[in-house]
Protein backbone atom coordinates (compact mmCIF):
# COMPACT_ATOMS: atom_id res chain seq x y z
CA UNK A 1 0.00 0.00 0.00
CA UNK A 2 1.22 3.65 -1.01
CA UNK A 3 1.96 5.68 2.26
CA UNK A 4 0.67 9.20 1.81
CA UNK A 5 4.22 11.73 2.30
CA UNK A 6 3.89 13.78 4.84
CA UNK A 7 7.18 14.00 5.55
CA UNK A 8 9.64 16.43 4.60
CA UNK A 9 11.23 15.07 1.79
CA UNK A 10 10.50 12.96 -0.59
CA UNK A 11 6.93 14.31 -0.79
CA UNK A 12 3.85 13.06 -3.17
CA UNK A 13 4.29 13.88 -6.46
CA UNK A 14 1.16 14.77 -8.99
CA UNK A 15 -0.33 11.75 -11.43
CA UNK A 16 0.70 14.72 -14.06
CA UNK A 17 4.16 14.74 -12.83
CA UNK A 18 4.43 11.03 -13.33
CA UNK A 19 3.09 11.43 -16.80
CA UNK A 20 5.55 13.82 -17.63
CA UNK A 21 8.25 11.79 -16.38
CA UNK A 22 6.98 9.02 -19.28
CA UNK A 23 7.67 11.04 -21.99
CA UNK A 24 9.89 9.47 -24.79
CA UNK A 25 13.07 10.10 -24.39
CA UNK A 26 15.50 12.22 -26.23
CA UNK A 27 19.50 12.23 -27.02
CA UNK A 28 20.60 15.30 -24.70
CA UNK A 29 22.97 16.53 -27.80
CA UNK A 30 19.68 16.53 -29.60
CA UNK A 31 18.26 19.67 -30.58
CA UNK A 32 14.83 18.82 -28.41
CA UNK A 33 16.70 18.14 -25.68
CA UNK A 34 18.24 22.12 -25.94
CA UNK A 35 14.95 23.74 -26.57
CA UNK A 36 13.27 21.98 -23.27
CA UNK A 37 16.90 23.21 -21.06
CA UNK A 38 16.54 26.57 -22.80
CA UNK A 39 12.82 27.05 -21.86
CA UNK A 40 13.57 25.68 -17.84
CA UNK A 41 15.79 27.64 -17.84
CA UNK A 42 14.06 30.38 -18.55
CA UNK A 43 11.27 29.73 -16.45
CA UNK A 44 13.39 29.01 -13.51
CA UNK A 45 15.50 32.87 -13.92
CA UNK A 46 11.50 33.95 -13.50
CA UNK A 47 10.38 31.97 -10.70
CA UNK A 48 14.37 32.65 -8.98
CA UNK A 49 13.94 36.49 -9.85
CA UNK A 50 17.59 36.16 -11.28
CA UNK A 51 19.66 37.33 -13.97
CA UNK A 52 22.63 34.82 -13.08
CA UNK A 53 23.42 31.00 -14.79
CA UNK A 54 20.83 28.72 -13.92
CA UNK A 55 22.17 25.07 -13.93
CA UNK A 56 20.74 21.54 -13.60
CA UNK A 57 23.02 18.92 -12.03
CA UNK A 58 21.93 14.99 -11.74
CA UNK A 59 22.22 14.34 -8.50
CA UNK A 60 20.71 15.05 -4.75
CA UNK A 61 21.18 18.64 -3.31
CA UNK A 62 24.22 17.47 -1.45
CA UNK A 63 26.32 16.74 -4.66
CA UNK A 64 26.28 20.78 -5.13
CA UNK A 65 26.46 21.73 -1.72
CA UNK A 66 29.72 19.71 -1.94
CA UNK A 67 30.33 21.13 -5.84
CA UNK A 68 29.88 24.57 -4.60
CA UNK A 69 32.42 24.45 -1.60
CA UNK A 70 34.80 22.63 -4.09
CA UNK A 71 34.34 25.30 -6.63
CA UNK A 72 33.72 28.90 -4.26
CA UNK A 73 36.01 28.80 -1.29
CA UNK A 74 39.38 29.84 -1.82
CA UNK A 75 40.56 31.46 1.67
CA UNK A 76 38.44 29.88 4.34
CA UNK A 77 34.49 29.20 4.50
CA UNK A 78 32.17 29.76 7.27
CA UNK A 79 29.81 26.79 7.38
CA UNK A 80 26.82 28.20 9.86
CA UNK A 81 25.09 25.52 11.42
CA UNK A 82 21.69 24.94 13.26
CA UNK A 83 20.69 21.28 12.28
CA UNK A 84 21.57 18.32 10.39
CA UNK A 85 21.75 19.28 7.09
CA UNK A 86 23.89 22.51 7.97
CA UNK A 87 26.17 20.49 10.25
CA UNK A 88 26.67 17.74 7.85
CA UNK A 89 27.38 20.99 5.17
CA UNK A 90 30.64 22.16 7.55
CA UNK A 91 32.05 18.23 7.36
CA UNK A 92 31.49 17.92 4.11
CA UNK A 93 33.58 21.59 3.40
CA UNK A 94 36.17 19.58 5.31
CA UNK A 95 36.14 16.36 3.51
CA UNK A 96 37.12 18.52 0.62
CA UNK A 97 40.13 19.97 2.09
CA UNK A 98 38.60 23.33 2.52
CA UNK A 99 39.80 25.14 5.21
CA UNK A 100 36.44 26.23 7.25
CA UNK A 101 35.09 27.05 10.97
CA UNK A 102 31.29 26.37 11.70
CA UNK A 103 29.37 28.67 13.43
CA UNK A 104 27.18 26.28 15.61
CA UNK A 105 24.13 27.52 17.44
CA UNK A 106 21.47 25.43 19.37
CA UNK A 107 19.28 23.19 16.91
CA UNK A 108 15.71 24.60 17.25
CA UNK A 109 17.60 28.16 16.41
CA UNK A 110 17.93 30.56 13.74
CA UNK A 111 20.88 31.71 11.93
CA UNK A 112 20.31 35.22 12.99
CA UNK A 113 22.54 38.75 10.83
CA UNK A 114 24.25 39.58 13.55
CA UNK A 115 25.83 36.18 13.91
CA UNK A 116 26.68 36.22 9.79
CA UNK A 117 28.21 40.01 10.47
CA UNK A 118 30.14 38.87 13.54
CA UNK A 119 31.73 35.97 11.38
CA UNK A 120 32.01 38.37 8.46
CA UNK A 121 33.28 40.63 10.11
CA UNK A 122 36.74 39.12 10.99
CA UNK A 123 37.73 39.28 7.72
CA UNK A 124 39.01 35.58 7.69
CA UNK A 125 36.21 33.91 5.10
CA UNK A 126 36.22 34.41 1.35
CA UNK A 127 32.64 31.90 1.66
CA UNK A 128 29.90 31.64 3.66
CA UNK A 129 27.28 28.68 3.58
CA UNK A 130 24.01 28.82 4.93
CA UNK A 131 20.97 26.76 5.03
CA UNK A 132 17.49 28.78 4.60
CA UNK A 133 14.90 26.71 5.76
CA UNK A 134 16.84 23.73 8.11
CA UNK A 135 14.41 20.88 7.48
CA UNK A 136 15.95 18.65 10.24
CA UNK A 137 14.66 20.97 13.12
CA UNK A 138 11.92 22.95 11.07
CA UNK A 139 14.10 26.36 11.51
CA UNK A 140 13.33 29.43 8.64
CA UNK A 141 16.51 31.90 8.82
CA UNK A 142 15.72 35.31 8.07
CA UNK A 143 17.28 35.70 4.43
CA UNK A 144 16.43 39.79 3.80
CA UNK A 145 18.29 40.68 6.84
CA UNK A 146 21.06 38.59 6.40
CA UNK A 147 21.63 39.74 2.93
CA UNK A 148 21.92 43.08 4.01
CA UNK A 149 25.06 42.26 5.93
CA UNK A 150 26.06 40.07 2.68
CA UNK A 151 25.32 43.79 0.89
CA UNK A 152 28.41 45.03 2.83
CA UNK A 153 31.06 42.08 2.60
CA UNK A 154 31.13 41.72 -1.41
CA UNK A 155 34.36 39.52 -1.56
CA UNK A 156 32.50 37.02 0.39
CA UNK A 157 30.54 34.08 -1.97
CA UNK A 158 27.06 33.43 -0.28
CA UNK A 159 26.15 30.12 -0.77
CA UNK A 160 22.58 28.95 -0.03
CA UNK A 161 20.92 26.29 0.70
CA UNK A 162 17.06 27.02 -0.15
CA UNK A 163 16.14 22.78 -0.80
CA UNK A 164 13.22 22.73 1.50
CA UNK A 165 11.78 26.48 1.11
CA UNK A 166 12.07 27.80 -2.77
CA UNK A 167 8.71 28.36 -4.55
CA UNK A 168 7.02 28.12 -1.72
CA UNK A 169 7.58 31.34 -1.08
CA UNK A 170 9.20 34.50 -2.60
CA UNK A 171 13.02 34.20 -2.46
CA UNK A 172 14.46 36.68 -5.39
CA UNK A 173 17.91 35.37 -5.39
CA UNK A 174 19.41 38.60 -6.89
CA UNK A 175 17.63 40.64 -4.17
CA UNK A 176 18.87 38.38 -1.92
CA UNK A 177 22.61 38.78 -2.48
CA UNK A 178 22.65 34.94 -3.16
CA UNK A 179 26.11 34.16 -5.29
CA UNK A 180 24.95 30.44 -5.30
CA UNK A 181 21.66 29.52 -4.87
CA UNK A 182 20.95 25.57 -4.42
CA UNK A 183 17.97 23.42 -3.83
CA UNK A 184 16.83 19.48 -5.08
CA UNK A 185 13.73 18.80 -6.39
CA UNK A 186 12.25 16.43 -4.24
CA UNK A 187 10.77 19.16 -1.05
CA UNK A 188 9.33 22.14 -1.84
CA UNK A 189 9.38 21.51 -5.50
CA UNK A 190 7.29 18.11 -4.88
CA UNK A 191 9.41 16.24 -8.04
CA UNK A 192 10.94 12.72 -7.62
CA UNK A 193 14.19 12.99 -6.12
CA UNK A 194 17.61 13.13 -8.12
CA UNK A 195 17.92 16.52 -9.94
CA UNK A 196 19.25 19.75 -8.21
CA UNK A 197 19.20 23.44 -9.82
CA UNK A 198 21.61 25.84 -8.61
CA UNK A 199 22.31 29.47 -9.89
CA UNK A 200 25.80 31.14 -10.21
CA UNK A 201 26.68 34.69 -10.14
CA UNK A 202 29.03 36.56 -12.14
CA UNK A 203 31.10 36.89 -8.39
CA UNK A 204 30.81 32.69 -8.47
CA UNK A 205 31.98 32.40 -11.98
CA UNK A 206 34.93 34.52 -11.63
CA UNK A 207 36.14 32.95 -8.39
CA UNK A 208 35.55 29.52 -9.41
CA UNK A 209 37.75 30.30 -12.51
CA UNK A 210 40.67 30.97 -9.61
CA UNK A 211 40.14 27.84 -7.50
CA UNK A 212 42.39 24.58 -8.17
CA UNK A 213 41.16 21.04 -7.46
CA UNK A 214 37.22 21.70 -8.68
CA UNK A 215 37.09 18.08 -9.93
CA UNK A 216 35.32 17.54 -13.18
CA UNK A 217 31.24 16.46 -12.25
CA UNK A 218 30.50 19.32 -10.42
CA UNK A 219 32.82 22.05 -12.11
CA UNK A 220 30.66 24.79 -12.67
CA UNK A 221 33.48 26.15 -15.68
CA UNK A 222 32.14 22.98 -17.52
CA UNK A 223 28.61 23.93 -16.51
CA UNK A 224 28.92 27.59 -17.99
CA UNK A 225 30.36 26.28 -21.01
CA UNK A 226 27.43 23.32 -21.32
CA UNK A 227 25.15 26.40 -20.57
CA UNK A 228 26.22 28.47 -23.69
CA UNK A 229 24.73 25.55 -25.64
CA UNK A 230 21.59 24.95 -23.57
CA UNK A 231 23.42 21.71 -21.89
CA UNK A 232 24.72 20.08 -19.42
CA UNK A 233 28.26 18.92 -19.04
CA UNK A 234 27.03 15.11 -18.82
CA UNK A 235 23.89 13.05 -19.42
CA UNK A 236 21.38 14.71 -17.42
CA UNK A 237 18.19 13.09 -15.62
CA UNK A 238 15.89 13.96 -18.83
CA UNK A 239 12.70 12.13 -17.43
CA UNK A 240 13.13 14.81 -14.47
CA UNK A 241 13.79 17.66 -16.81
CA UNK A 242 10.18 16.56 -18.01
CA UNK A 243 8.75 16.91 -15.01
CA UNK A 244 10.54 19.84 -13.94
CA UNK A 245 9.20 21.80 -17.13
CA UNK A 246 5.72 20.40 -16.26
CA UNK A 247 5.80 21.65 -12.96
CA UNK A 248 7.14 24.86 -13.29
CA UNK A 249 3.80 25.27 -15.35
CA UNK A 250 1.59 24.13 -12.91
CA UNK A 251 3.28 27.02 -10.21
CA UNK A 252 2.84 29.56 -12.51
CA UNK A 253 -0.88 28.75 -13.46
CA UNK A 254 -1.32 28.56 -9.82
CA UNK A 255 0.67 31.63 -9.92
CA UNK A 256 3.11 32.58 -7.12
CA UNK A 257 1.30 34.54 -5.12
CA UNK A 258 -1.95 31.92 -4.39
CA UNK A 259 1.04 29.32 -3.78
CA UNK A 260 2.62 31.07 -1.16
CA UNK A 261 -0.63 32.22 -0.10
CA UNK A 262 -1.29 28.47 -0.03
CA UNK A 263 1.47 27.39 2.10
CA UNK A 264 0.91 29.98 4.72
CA UNK A 265 -2.53 28.24 5.13
CA UNK A 266 -1.42 25.17 5.09
CA UNK A 267 1.23 26.12 7.85
CA UNK A 268 -1.03 27.70 9.67
CA UNK A 269 -3.39 24.65 9.94
CA UNK A 270 -0.68 22.23 11.68
CA UNK A 271 0.29 24.48 13.75
CA UNK A 272 -2.72 25.15 15.02
CA UNK A 273 -3.79 21.52 15.09
CA UNK A 274 0.12 20.92 17.12
CA UNK A 275 -1.04 23.95 19.51
CA UNK A 276 -4.58 22.50 19.83
CA UNK A 277 -3.32 18.78 21.15
CA UNK A 278 -1.12 19.86 23.60
CA UNK A 279 2.46 19.78 21.64
CA UNK A 280 5.12 22.96 21.90
CA UNK A 281 7.14 23.71 19.08
CA UNK A 282 10.87 23.11 18.10
CA UNK A 283 11.46 26.79 17.38
CA UNK A 284 9.60 30.40 18.14
CA UNK A 285 8.06 32.91 15.97
CA UNK A 286 9.09 34.42 13.84
CA UNK A 287 11.89 31.60 12.70
CA UNK A 288 8.93 28.66 12.31
CA UNK A 289 9.06 27.28 8.85
CA UNK A 290 6.53 27.86 6.36
CA UNK A 291 7.31 24.26 5.00
CA UNK A 292 7.62 21.80 7.44
CA UNK A 293 6.43 22.11 11.58
CA UNK A 294 8.68 20.55 13.78
CA UNK A 295 6.36 19.96 17.06
CA UNK A 296 8.09 18.86 20.62
CA UNK A 297 6.67 16.54 22.09
CA UNK A 298 5.82 17.81 25.16
CA UNK A 299 2.78 15.46 26.28
CA UNK A 300 4.97 11.83 25.88
CA UNK A 301 2.56 10.58 23.12
CA UNK A 302 3.83 7.79 21.81
CA UNK A 303 5.34 8.42 18.51
CA UNK A 304 6.46 5.26 17.78
CA UNK A 305 2.96 3.94 18.25
CA UNK A 306 1.39 6.87 16.60
CA UNK A 307 3.46 6.59 13.63
CA UNK A 308 2.58 2.81 12.84
CA UNK A 309 -1.14 3.22 13.62
CA UNK A 310 -0.73 5.96 10.63
CA UNK A 311 0.80 4.10 8.64
CA UNK A 312 -1.64 1.02 8.79
CA UNK A 313 -3.75 3.75 7.72
CA UNK A 314 -1.30 4.31 4.69
CA UNK A 315 -0.29 7.73 5.72
CA UNK A 316 3.64 8.97 6.98
CA UNK A 317 5.07 11.65 9.14
CA UNK A 318 8.40 11.92 10.29
CA UNK A 319 8.79 11.01 14.19
CA UNK A 320 12.31 13.36 14.23
CA UNK A 321 15.60 13.50 12.95
CA UNK A 322 18.83 12.63 13.79
CA UNK A 323 19.42 13.73 17.62
CA UNK A 324 15.99 15.25 18.50
CA UNK A 325 14.29 11.82 16.95
CA UNK A 326 11.40 10.43 19.85
CA UNK A 327 11.34 14.28 21.16
CA UNK A 328 10.08 15.76 18.14
CA UNK A 329 7.91 15.19 14.99
CA UNK A 330 7.85 16.95 12.00
CA UNK A 331 4.59 17.06 9.79
CA UNK A 332 5.55 18.26 6.15
CA UNK A 333 3.29 21.18 4.31
CA UNK A 334 4.83 21.69 1.20
CA UNK A 335 4.94 21.03 -2.62
CA UNK A 336 1.51 19.95 -4.47
CA UNK A 337 -0.05 19.88 -1.08
CA UNK A 338 -3.37 20.97 -0.62
CA UNK A 339 -5.64 22.04 2.91
CA UNK A 340 -7.74 19.14 1.99
CA UNK A 341 -5.05 16.53 1.87
CA UNK A 342 -3.05 18.21 5.67
CA UNK A 343 -7.37 17.88 7.17
CA UNK A 344 -7.57 14.33 5.60
CA UNK A 345 -3.99 13.66 7.10
CA UNK A 346 -4.54 15.59 10.45
CA UNK A 347 -8.41 13.56 10.96
CA UNK A 348 -6.28 10.36 10.86
CA UNK A 349 -3.60 11.35 13.04
CA UNK A 350 -6.79 12.48 15.46
CA UNK A 351 -8.03 8.72 15.49
CA UNK A 352 -5.26 7.55 15.88
CA UNK A 353 -4.11 8.88 18.92
CA UNK A 354 -7.75 8.36 20.15
CA UNK A 355 -7.10 4.48 20.40
CA UNK A 356 -3.09 4.74 21.53
C1 LIG B 1 17.01 17.22 2.23
C2 LIG B 1 17.92 18.36 2.38
C3 LIG B 1 19.24 18.31 1.95
C4 LIG B 1 19.85 17.07 1.38
O1 LIG B 1 19.34 16.82 0.18
P1 LIG B 1 19.74 15.53 -0.68
O2 LIG B 1 18.90 15.78 -1.86
O3 LIG B 1 19.31 14.35 0.14
O4 LIG B 1 21.17 15.55 -0.93
C5 LIG B 1 20.01 19.44 2.08
N1 LIG B 1 19.52 20.56 2.63
C6 LIG B 1 18.27 20.63 3.08
C7 LIG B 1 17.79 21.91 3.68
C8 LIG B 1 17.43 19.55 2.97
O5 LIG B 1 16.17 19.64 3.41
Amino acid sequence: MHKKLFIPGPVEIAPEILQAMSTPMIGHRMKEYAVLHKGVKEKLKRLLETEDRVFLATSSAFGVMEGAVRNLVGKRCVNFCNGAFSDKWHDVTLRCGKAADAVKVEWGRPITPELVEAALATGKYDAMTLIHNETSTGVMSPLPEIAAVLKRYPEVISIIDTVSSMSAMRIPVDELAIDCCIFGVQKAFALPPGLAVFTASNKALARCQTIEGRGYYFDFMEFAAADEKDNTPSTPCISQIYALDRQLDRIFAEGLEPRWQRHRALAQLVRDWVQSHGYGFFTDEPYRSLTLTCATNLINTDLAALKKGVAERGYAFDDGYGKIKGKTFRIAHMGDLQLADLREFLAVMDDVLAKL
